[in-house]
Formats: structure tokens, C-alpha cells, sequence
């Protein structure tokens, strides 16, 4: 194999999760991304469990960002062997140490309760991998900020701003092939070319391959413009009423973007007769970090001139309520509106909002606001799409609260962002091989990007090997 350069599509192929191409370069091994599958169980089980390479083969592992699609199965693939160095920028190895420890836990009690509920009929399933091994994974952890080059048995290696989430990063490669050195690019999870709080991806120059995430090759966000408009109608309509807004969110990114939103609301708009409470111990821990690393390459200079303006509390430490215990997330229950609670999981299927939705679905003055992406079968597309009942803690509850999306907070390139980017590419590259996305919306990037006169546009199968000149 030597003086061959390859990359194997191990995920993330024709699917948004389980993110992991392997790049192979004259006897080097590097690994892009080791995520976890989703989706139904057996399936994703045997996914995630085999490698198609022996682990101890890898020369370096390179984290483009902490999701646990691209991230959750690293403890693992130390678990079964591998022993090289995992590269992450600062900020990621932060918040990719909380959340495959919180991962573990998860996976634990979910072990616990399926065992249990199986005990009649001898079923067990284990954990992929526990807290032991998590903390393993981690020692191999090396920071590696923006813009500095690593070296890896030839293959030289820069991470560049994804602009997707804070630690996100893309990674260039320059690796040895029998024509010369080629430079590839792996986009990781792109963001968008504007965002509340990061600084939009650049594309580099003189790629000769290109693999790029499509999760919305087909579709187009809302613009950010109008956001604060939309959430201040929402918070007046809820201070008037004195009732409760619900906001389901995911912990990363979109926590602290609404956070920002509503800290601007208060000190511009002055909304400041209403408590705000984030309500979800990932998000707070979370925001922690946030707060720590506000000196980030990979925040917007906007977003870092209104932190430096609110004497650099951006996300509201001293007037936000940050819930840390049970006790004070019941004791919510029992207080007057108005408030504004803030809560994971983003989609409504477990976490303390569903706690919050139980008992205020019923009223007439609670608004659930939809901030984020509701996959199909989740409670919260259902709460989206207009049901009058609902099912939480195998109870059904009517459904009397207003139900309002906001639409515009996405920290994935649309299909223009995607365009945009590949357009920025000079000279074009050799090949581009669509990842991390489903069948139709590679379709729809595809023939964008062809409509764009990008002529070489590959949608890779799962386990598919393709060697590259
Ligand atoms: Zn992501």
C-alpha cells in the first residue's frame, strides 16, 4: 500500500450519524472523527461496536468537534486498542470530556433499566464503554489550537474554524501520494456564513479533495435578522399573560445562542421584569465553559465586541438563574409567572423539560417555543405539528399551551452556505465526496453543485474505500 493515498468511509455515509473516515498515506494512519450511531438499535449497535481496522493501527485521531456524532465512540476505539494521540483544539477537548462522561452515564443507565425490565427473558445488553474508559481516552487527549500544524508519520495536519460550534474546526491534510503531495480537506461540521455568536468558515486554498458535510444540502435556513423580533413578541405576549415559556434546547450552542438573545433583549430592549432560568445541568456546565474560553479564535468579532460591552458576561452569570439542583428545578413548579424556562433536550425526549411540559402543557398562558430541529417521532415534532394530546410519563396530557417555532438558529451550513463555500475553493477540487447527510439532501447538493459546474461529485456507500491520485 505504500506511496498510496486512500480514505475509507467508516459513517457517516448516506446517514447524519457515526462520522469516521480513515485516511491512509504511505503506511500512515489517521483518523477523522469517531462518532456514534444513531437510530434503531440493532443496527447501530453492530456499527458502532466493529472497526473495520485494528485500532492500534492509527497513527493520530484528529476530533473536528466535540457532537457525540463525531465524537461518542472515541472511548471505545481506545478501549479495543488504539494508543495514538487524539487531537482536538482547546475548547473541544473541554466540552468533549463532559459530554462523553455524560454519554457513559447514559449508556449505563440505560444498560440498568433495559436489564431490568428484561430480567424474565435473560436479555442483557452492555455498555459500549463506562466512565474507566472514558478517562482512558482522554489522557491521549492533545490540544491543538487553529491555525498550528501537527505532524503525524508524514502527514501534516491544520486545523482550520468550522464556525459550526465553539471548538469546531475543519481539518486540512497534506499527505504523500504517487503524484505528488495532495491536500484534503474534511469540513467536519460546517457553519454558517453568518451566526449569532461564531465566525463563519474560510475556505482555504489549493484543495484537491474535498469532504464536506451536507446534513442540509437541500434546504435554506431563515436569515438571523428577524430573530429578536420574533423572541421579543414572544416574551412581551408571556410577561402580559404572566405566563411560562418553555424553550426546549440542545445544551451546546443553542443554549447559549438563546441565552444571548435574551441577554440582549434585557439590556437593549430593557424586558428585564422577567426571570430567566436554564434549567439543564449539561447546558450550565456548558455555559461554564463558554464563559472561560470567550477569548476563542472561533467566536465572531461581533459576538466578542457585545461580550467586551457587557463587561465580558455575555451569557448572563450574574442575572440569568443557572439551576444546579433538583430541589430548585421542582421548586419552579410552584412559582407565579412570568418566567422564561430554558431546558434540554432539545427535542423534547427526556431531561428536566419534560418535567416542565407535564406541568404546564395544560395552560393556556404556557408558550413552547421550538428553537432547534425536531427529528420525526419525537415528542417535540409532535408538540410542533399540532397535537392536541400528548403522551409524557405514559400520561396524556391536552395540550393548551401555544406551540411557536423559531425558525433561523441553525449552526449547519444551508445549501447557499455549502454553495458558497465550495464557489470560494480555487483552484476547484479534483473530487468532492458528499459525507454526513441523508440520500435526498446529497441529492439536492449534488445537483447544485453541478448546476455550479462542479463536475466530479462522489456520494460515498458505508464501508466504501476510495483511492485517490
Ligand atoms: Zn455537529
Amino acid at each position: 500500500m505504500s506511496g498510496e493515498l486512500a480514505i475509507g468511509f467508516h459513517g457517516a455515509a448516506g446517514e447524519v450519524t457515526g462520522a469516521r473516515h480513515l485516511l491512509s498515506a504511505a503506511g500512515a494512519r489517521v483518523l477523522l472523527d469517531c462518532g456514534m450511531f444513531q437510530g434503531h438499535r440493532q443496527d447501530a449497535l453492530a456499527k458502532n461496536r466493529d472497526f473495520p481496522f485494528p485500532p492500534e493501527s492509527l497513527d493520530a485521531v484528529l476530533l473536528s468537534h466535540p457532537h457525540i456524532d463525531h465524537s461518542g465512540a472515541l472511548p471505545l476505539l481506545y478501549k479495543k486498542g488504539a494508543r495514538a494521540p487524539l487531537y482536538c483544539t482547546p475548547a473541544a477537548r473541554e466540552l468533549v470530556s463532559l459530554m462523553l462522561l455524560d454519554s457513559a452515564r447514559l449508556q449505563e443507565s440505560d444498560a440498568r433499566f433495559f436489564n431490568k425490565i428484561h430480567a424474565a427473558d435473560g436479555q442483557t445488553i452492555a455498555p459500549l464503554y463506562d466512565e474507566e474508559d472514558v478517562r482512558l481516552c482522554l489522557a491521549r487527549a492533545r490540544d491543538q489550537a487553529l491555525g498550528s500544524a501537527l505532524e503525524a508519520a508524514g502527514v501534516s495536519a491544520l486545523f482550520l474554524n468550522a464556525g459550526h460550534v465553539l471548538g469546531s474546526a475543519m481539518v486540512q491534510l497534506d499527505a504523500p501520494a504517487a503524484g505528488g503531495r495532495r491536500r484534503i480537506l474534511y469540513t467536519g461540521d460546517l457553519g454558517r456564513r453568518r451566526s449569532l455568536l461564531m465566525q463563519p468558515p474560510q475556505a482555504p486554498q489549493d484543495v484537491d479533495y474535498l469532504l464536506i458535510e451536507s446534513t442540509y444540502g437541500g434546504r435554506s435556513h431563515a436569515p438571523i435578522d428577524g430573530l429578536s423580533e420574533s423572541l421579543a413578541a414572544v416574551v412581551r405576549r408571556t410577561m402580559a399573560e404572566k405566563g411560562k415559556l418553555l424553550i426546549p434546547s440542545f445544551a451546546l450552542e443553542r443554549a447559549q445562542e438563546v441565552v444571548v438573545l435574551l441577554e440582549r433583549l434585557r439590556r437593549e430592549r430593557g424586558l428585564a421584569k422577567i426571570p430567566i432560568y436554564v434549567d439543564s445541568p449539561m447546558a450550565v456546565e456548558i455555559t461554564g465553559i463558554f464563559d472561560r474560553n470567550l477569548a476563542d479564535p472561533g467566536f465572531a468579532p461581533a459576538f466578542k465586541e457585545y461580550a467586551a460591552k457587557t463587561g465580558d458576561d455575555p451569557f448572563g452569570l450574574e442575572t440569568v438563574h443557572y439551576v444546579r439542583t433538583k430541589e430548585e428545578s421542582q421548586s419552579l413548579n410552584d412559582k407565579p409567572g412570568p418566567m422564561i424556562i430554558l431546558s434540554a433536550s432539545g427535542m423534547c425526549e427526556g431531561g428536566r423539560i419534560l418535567h416542565h411540559l407535564r406541568n404546564n402543557i395544560g395552560n393556556d398562558t404556557t408558550t413552547i417555543l421550538i428553537v432547534g430541529h425536531q427529528a420525526q417521532g419525537t415528542l417535540g415534532r409532535r408538540l410542533q405539528d399540532g397535537a392536541k394530546k400528548v403522551r409524557i410519563f405514559g400520561l396524556e396530557h391536552e395540550v393548551w399551551a401555544k406551540v411557536e417555532t423559531m425558525h433561523g438558529l441553525s449552526s449547519h451550513a444551508d445549501q447557499g452556505d455549502l454553495l458558497a463555500f465550495v464557489a470560494a475553493l480555487d483552484p476547484k477540487p479534483r473530487k468532492i465526496f458528499l459525507v454526513h447527510g441523508d440520500p435526498d439532501e446529497q441529492a439536492a447538493l449534488a445537483q447544485g453543485l453541478e448546476a455550479a459546474g462542479v463536475k466530479d461529485v462522489v456520494r460515498p456507500q458505508f464501508g466504501q474505500v476510495v483511492e485517490l491520485d
